[in-house]
């Protein structure tokens, strides 16, 4: 692969990557903005059908950007996630459409304390010190 080549589908995936980013809060901004409004069960209906088409739309361009090799979550700067792909603050959902190979929304919803991902042992999280250690190093001080 040519470094032009190499140059554009890397600005094509930033692009759809952007864009499910954008998708994403637009999807979840008009869920809760329905929500709120009073709605006849008839209008309701046909707002949440456009708003599954939205969703299909945004799921189309998820797809496109994992074919161009993209598998990590969106919501993921220098390694550290920085939103809950399932309800966090607020109940805020993050992801709607995720490329991410991992499935952090099995792990939320197991509630597991390394926040979903698997990478990070459960246990390394909030590992008690051993009592043995504790007790040689006061035998050394
Ligand atoms: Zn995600």
């Amino acid at each position: 692969m040519d470094i032009k080549h190499e140059l554009s589908v890397n600005q094509e995936r930033e692009a759809l990557r952007l864009r499910c980013i954008v998708g994403n809060d637009k999807l979840q901004a008009v869920w809760y903005q329905l929500k709120e409004m009073k709605l006849s069960d008839k209008v309701w209906a046909e707002s949440m059908e456009k708003w599954q088409l939205a969703n299909e739309k945004l799921a189309v361009i998820c797809t496109q950007l994992e074919i161009l090799g993209y598998d990590i979550c969106l919501y993921i700067e220098n390694g550290v996630k920085t939103k809950q792909c399932l309800g966090g603050e607020r109940n805020i959902l993050g992801c709607r459409v995720c490329p991410s190979k991992i499935h952090y929304w099995e792990n939320e919803l197991m509630n597991l304390p390394s926040g979903g991902d698997p990478s990070i042992p459960a246990q390394s999280v909030s590992k008690p010190k051993p009592k043995k250690v504790e007790d040689a190093a006061a035998k050394l001080l």
